[in-house]
């Protein structure tokens, strides 16, 4: 699919305003297609920086909380990123354009099989997506330089900290805030950012 170039500019503008400064996060957003991503009937809110509704009563993350979410890990174009809750893959897509590697986690499997389709169309089908329960994380491909949750809990997974790197960083909504946490030799250090509100982030997987 064409790029809308006027759409996603439009947001990167938008996000610049809202604090967003990382380049390579913004040239994210410059990339793809945040259109292809919503329901076709909602396509023209698709550059508004709002969370939307998709498949399973889940939903599209708003723009400015996926760039912050992805600003805070300080990526890297060798990092290997897990993220856990794809939903509809806009965040997916965005992270094949900022790493080398994005391993992907979702436990709704119709989500999983119209995300397969949409990344291609993209042009980010780099991202490798299974379905399953995210909570459990992706320990073959482990250990990951950094960790995306986009499903809201109030423990932090421990089995995902044990596929983090030492040095590692995951960014979690915990507790109805955004939260970094960075694994040192020494423990963890955790630190809130910004309120929000996301779908739970939900144990088990049954296909
Ligand atoms: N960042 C995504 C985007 O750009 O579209 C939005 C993700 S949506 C807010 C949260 C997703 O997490 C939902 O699709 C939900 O099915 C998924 N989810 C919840 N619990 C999960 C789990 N244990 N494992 C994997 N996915 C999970």
């Amino acid at each position: 699919m064409e790029i809308n170039h006027r759409g996603a500019q439009r947001l990167v503008q938008q996000l610049r305003a809202k604090g967003i400064k990382d380049d390579r996060v913004l040239k994210s957003f410059a990339e793809v297609s945040r259109e292809l991503f919503v329901p076709s009937g909602l396509s023209h809110r698709a550059y508004s920086d709002s969370a939307l509704p998709i498949t399973g009563g889940q939903t599209i993350s708003a723009p400015s909380t996926v760039a912050a979410m992805l600003q805070v890990l300080h990526l890297g174009p060798r990092d290997r990123v897990l993220e856990v809750g794809t939903g509809s893959g806009f965040q997916t897509a965005l992270l094949t354009k900022i790493v080398a590697d994005v391993y992907t986690i979702e436990r709704n499997l119709k989500l999983v099989g119209e995300v397969k389709d949409r990344l291609i169309k993209a042009g980010c089908g780099t991202a490798h997506l299974r379905a399953g329960d995210g909570l459990k994380g992706w320990a073959e491909h482990s250990p990951y330089d950094a960790i995306i949750v986009s499903a809201g809990t109030d423990k932090l997974p421990v089995q995902l900290l044990d596929q983090l790197k030492t040095g590692g960083r995951m960014v979690i909504p915990l507790k109805g805030k955004i939260t970094l946490v960075v694994k040192s030799r020494n423990g963890l250090r955790t630190r809130q950012l910004t309120d929000c509100q996301f779908v739970p982030l939900i144990p088990g997987y049954t296909p």
